[in-house]
């Protein structure tokens, strides 16, 4: 008898789709020990834990702690007494650690070590005499933190190069500029560009103070856009490092997608693609970078290359009640 007819295996119906994967991408340094002194906090204390503000913008992540035994409160007034607090990895005006040691609190402080640079440089800005011009966003948490480093009316905030026109200082002021962790390096080295052009006498730091996270991966964002049709960021919209690598890739001329996890992905938005750019910005775990390409998955057949912008070996220390 004849072996019964076998048909040849399927031929793979979906076509391809050529994903370029940015790297670095996700967690930094300040993320990673953020996330760490919750986790740690929980272990040592038991929960709850308060932390006040999202410890980094991104909803997964403060789920995930949620589920561990965190509180996530807007104001310390929320806090009761005799729970340890966490203040998040942007930073907090000084008033707050204080109003934390009035109240004895046992608080922990996740402020992103460069971030605290930036506050130990507005101090010593304004011990020096100088009123500072701060390049950042109104009201994200990092501008509002720096901004309660020093006492009130030492320090202005801009958000833009045509906001340097309206500035008015006596001419003899003498003025420094700082800036926030996470903008744009393009836009910040114009906007630094033009208040040394309006105020020559202007000390700064050499460059900015954009941090080395947020540098290279807009710089890994700028080589995966290069090469692709589409570009999806992974991120929270109130992160602005996430919102920065969405404006790096625009800026390309590229078409490019904030989006908080893999099932905001529209398959429409794959028509005619065939090079996909890929990244996630500091605050978004690698978990959520395997559930997009898994969806993608779903629709096309994925060839994933990762594009190298730079190696990052960056770590940064718990604080002592948590170190050992
Ligand atoms: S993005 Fe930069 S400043 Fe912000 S937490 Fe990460 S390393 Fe620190």
């Amino acid at each position: 008898m004849n072996a019964p007819f076998q048909q040849p295996p399927a031929v793979e119906a979906k076509p391809p789709l050529t994903v370029l994967i940015a790297a670095p991408r996700g967690f930094c340094a300040g993320v990673d020990r953020a996330i760490e002194i919750v986790e740690r906090a929980l272990d040592r204390y038991g929960a709850p834990v308060y932390v006040r503000h999202e410890i980094v913008h991104n909803r997964y992540v403060v789920e995930s702690l949620k589920a561990k035994g965190a509180i996530f409160v807007e104001e310390l007034d929320e806090v009761p007494d005799n729970v340890p607090v966490v203040f998040s990895a942007h930073g907090v005006p000084k008033s707050v650690p204080a109003e934390a040691e009035r109240r004895e609190l046992n608080y922990l402080d996740a402020t992103c070590p460069l971030v605290s640079k930036v506050h130990r440089q507005a101090e010593r800005q304004v011990e020096a005499g100088r009123h500072i011009i701060f390049v950042g966003h109104r009201g994200h948490p990092e501008a509002v933190g720096t901004y309660g480093q020093v006492p009130e009316g030492q320090m202005t905030v801009i958000e833009t190069v045509s906001e340097i026109e309206s500035l008015e200082f006596p001419a003899d002021m003498p003025l420094a500029f700082l800036t926030q962790t996470t903008l744009s390096v393009d836009d910040t080295a114009e906007i630094i560009a033009a208040l040394k052009a309006r105020f020559p006498g202007i000390v700064g730091p050499k460059a900015d103070d954009i941090c080395y996270a947020t540098s290279n991966r807009q710089a890994a964002a700028k080589q995966v856009a290069a090469g692709s049709d589409l570009v999806l960021v992974i991120g929270a919209p109130n992160s602005s490092n996430s919102v920065r690598l969405v404006e790096v890739a625009k800026r390309m001329g590229k078409d490019a997608r904030l989006i908080q996890r893999a099932s905001d992905i529209d398959p429409l938005w794959l028509e005619g693609i065939e090079t996909l750019g890929l990244t996630a910005g500091a605050s978004a775990p690698e978990v959520l970078v395997r559930a997009v390409i898994a969806r993608l998955g779903e629709w096309r057949r994925v060839d994933e290359q990762p594009i190298v912008a730079a190696e990052e070996k960056m770590v940064f220390k718990l604080p002592r009640q948590l170190a050992s």
